[in-house]
C-alpha cells in the first residue's frame, strides 16, 4: 500500500438525521468510545472525491463492539461481514466508526492504524469497486483513513455534517489565515476564518435575472471564491430595470425597438448580452480574481445540471417547476444546500394586483423539500414540457409572450434574506439551536402580523425524493431529473 499525498481534497457529507442519530450513539454522556459503521456513496468530481452517508449502522456495545486484543474496543467480524455485505449490495463505499475523547483535534491511534493495516486489504478484495476506511470523531473533530480500490490511500479533509445549522469537522482547527484588507469592514462581523471560508467556497446560481442578479453581485462582493451560473437568455430592453449591472446597450435597442421590421427585432435579440456574461461583468468587477463559470444554458440538461454537483450552495432563482425539480433533485441527492428566492406580483382576471411577495425557502438535504411540501405541479410540469408553440395551441395558458409584472425592490428583498442566510451558515454565526423556517414577505397586507409568513417546511421519509430511501445521498447512483443532451 502506498500512501498517497493528497492532490484533491476528499470530504464527507452527512445528512441531518444520520448526524443526529451517529452523535447520540457516539457522545451518549458516558466518555466512552463506541462504534458504528457508515455506508457511503462515492461522487468524483473536479474538486475531489465527495463520499455521501447514505447508510449508517450502530454498533450495540458489547454485542458488535467488544473489548479488542490489541485495542481498546473492536467491531467483531460477524458484525464487519453483515455490513461489507450490505455495502456491496447497495454499492456502497465502507466505513468503520468510532469515537474518541477530546474536543478539537482527533487522530487515530497506533493500534487503530495498526488494525487497518491489518483488516483493510482484505476488506478492499471483499468490496470488490469500493474503498473501505475508518473513520474517528471527537465532539469538534473528525479525521478518516481512507484506502482506494487502486491501491492509494488518503485522508479525509473535511466531514460536513448538513442540517439548519452546517458544521464542519477537520482533524484539528485549519491555522488562522492571513487577514485581507479589502474585506476588513466584513471580517470584523465573521473573522478571518469566515472570509477564508467564502474564498474557498463553489456558488451556484440558476438564473440570474431579477432575483439572480443582485444574488451574483451579493456574493461576488462579499469575497466567494468561485461562482456557477446558468442562465440560457439574453438581454431584453425591459430585462434592464431589474437585471443588476445590465445596460441598456447590452440589449442593443437599436435594433430591437417596436419599429423596427421583425427580422432586425430578431436578429437583435440574438445579438444581445447573454445574462450570465453581465453576471460575469459584475463579478470580476467587485473581484477580478474570481472563478467564473457562465453557463449558457438550461439547468434542465444533463450537461448543465451535471455542473453544479460539486458546488457547496446553490441558489435557485429561476421560475420554473423544471428547474425546482432538478434543482431540489440535487440538494437531496448530492447534499447540497440550496434556497429557492423569488418575486411575485399576482393579478386577477381583470388586471387586478390581488397579491405582492418576496419568497425565501432555504432546502436542507433531507429535511426540507419542494417535493414534500407540493411546491413542484406535475401539471405544470407537464405544460412546461411543452413547446411554446403547443402550449398556445392547447391554452394551457393565455398568451405566453405577455410576462408577469416584477420589480427590483421585490427581487432585492428575497435576494438579500437569501443571501443573509447562505453567509451565518457558511461562516458559522448561527446559535446551536438554529431552526430553518421558509419565509414569505407581503409588503401589501393591512395587518403588520401577516406581512412576513414563516412555514415550517416538512419532509417525508418515505418521499422519493428526500427519503433515505429515495434520492438522498444517492449520488451518481440516480439520474437527476433531466433531459440528455446525448446524441444532440
Ligand atoms: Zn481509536
Ligand atoms: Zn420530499
Amino acid at each position: 500500500m502506498v500512501t498517497q499525498s493528497m492532490t484533491l481534497p476528499a470530504s464527507l457529507h452527512v445528512p441531518p438525521a444520520l448526524a443526529e442519530q451517529l452523535f447520540s450513539h457516539l457522545f451518549p454522556g458516558d466518555g466512552d468510545e463506541h462504534g458504528a459503521v457508515i455506508g457511503a456513496t462515492v461522487v468524483e468530481t473536479q474538486r475531489g472525491t465527495r463520499f455521501l452517508a447514505r447508510r449508517l449502522y450502530l454498533a450495540k456495545d458489547g454485542v458488535d463492539y467488544v473489548p479488542g486484543k490489541r485495542g481498546y474496543r473492536m467491531l467483531t467480524a460477524a458484525f464487519i461481514r453483515d455490513r461489507i455485505k450490505d455495502c456491496e449490495r447497495e454499492g456502497l463505499a465502507y466505513f468503520a466508526v468510532h469515537c474518541h475523547g477530546g474536543t478539537d483535534h482527533v487522530d487515530f491511534s497506533r493500534d487503530d492504524l495498526a488494525s487497518h493495516e491489518r483488516g483493510y486489504p482484505a476488506l478492499l478484495d471483499n468490496l470488490e469497486h469500493h474503498p473501505v476506511g475508518g473513520l474517528v470523531f471527537a465532539r469538534n473533530a473528525a479525521a478518516g483513513d481512507i484506502w482506494l480500490q487502486d491501491g492509494s490511500r488518503v485522508e479525509l479533509n473535511a466531514t460536513v455534517f448538513h442540517g439548519a445549522r452546517r458544521r464542519v469537522f477537520q482533524p484539528a482547527p485549519a491555522p488562522k489565515p492571513a487577514a485581507d484588507p479589502t474585506y476588513d469592514r466584513q471580517s470584523r462581523l465573521f473573522g478571518d476564518r469566515g472570509q477564508a471560508v467564502l474564498a474557498s467556497q463553489k456558488v451556484g446560481i440558476v438564473g440570474v435575472g431579477g432575483a439572480g442578479s443582485l444574488v451574483n453581485e451579493y456574493l461576488a462582493r462579499l469575497g466567494v471564491g468561485h461562482l456557477v451560473v446558468v442562465d440560457p437568455d439574453r438581454i431584453e430592453l425591459s430585462n434592464v430595470p431589474r437585471v443588476a449591472g445590465s445596460h441598456r446597450r447590452d440589449a442593443l435597442p437599436w435594433l430591437t425597438k417596436p419599429e423596427r421590421p421583425q427580422f432586425l427585432r430578431a436578429l437583435g435579440r440574438w445579438l444581445a448580452t447573454p445574462k450570465v456574461r453581465v453576471a460575469q461583468r459584475v463579478a470580476r468587477q467587485a473581484n477580478p480574481e474570481i472563478g467564473f463559470d457562465a453557463i449558457r444554458g438550461d439547468v434542465t440538461l444533463d450537461t448543465v445540471a451535471a455542473s453544479l454537483t460539486d458546488c457547496d450552495y446553490v441558489f435557485l432563482a429561476a421560475d420554473s417547476m423544471q428547474a425546482r425539480l432538478v434543482v431540489n433533485a440535487l440538494v437531496h441527492q448530492y447534499l447540497i444546500p440550496a434556497v429557492q428566492v423569488g418575486a411575485k406580483v399576482q393579478l386577477d382576471k381583470a388586471g387586478t394586483v390581488t397579491d405582492v411577495f418576496s419568497v425565501v425557502r432555504p432546502l436542507t438535504p433531507g429535511l426540507s423539500c419542494l417535493w414534500c411540501n407540493e411546491l413542484i405541479k406535475p401539471a405544470k410540469l407537464q405544460e412546461e414540457a411543452l413547446t411554446p408553440e403547443q402550449r398556445r395551441q392547447q391554452r394551457y395558458v393565455d398568451d405566453v409572450d405577455v410576462h408577469a409584472p416584477s420589480v427590483i425592490t421585490l427581487n432585492a428583498v428575497a435576494a438579500a434574506y437569501a443571501v443573509d442566510n447562505y453567509l451565518m451558515s457558511t461562516v458559522g454565526l448561527r446559535a446551536t439551536d438554529y431552526r430553518e423556517r421558509w419565509t414569505r414577505f407581503h409588503p401589501l397586507t393591512s395587518t403588520a402580523f401577516d406581512r412576513v409568513i414563516h412555514e415550517i417546511p416538512r419532509s417525508d421519509q418515505s418521499c422519493p425524493e428526500c427519503g433515505s430511501n429515495g434520492r438522498l445521498s444517492a449520488g451518481g447512483q440516480r439520474r437527476l431529473p433531466v433531459k440528455s443532451t446525448a446524441g444532440v
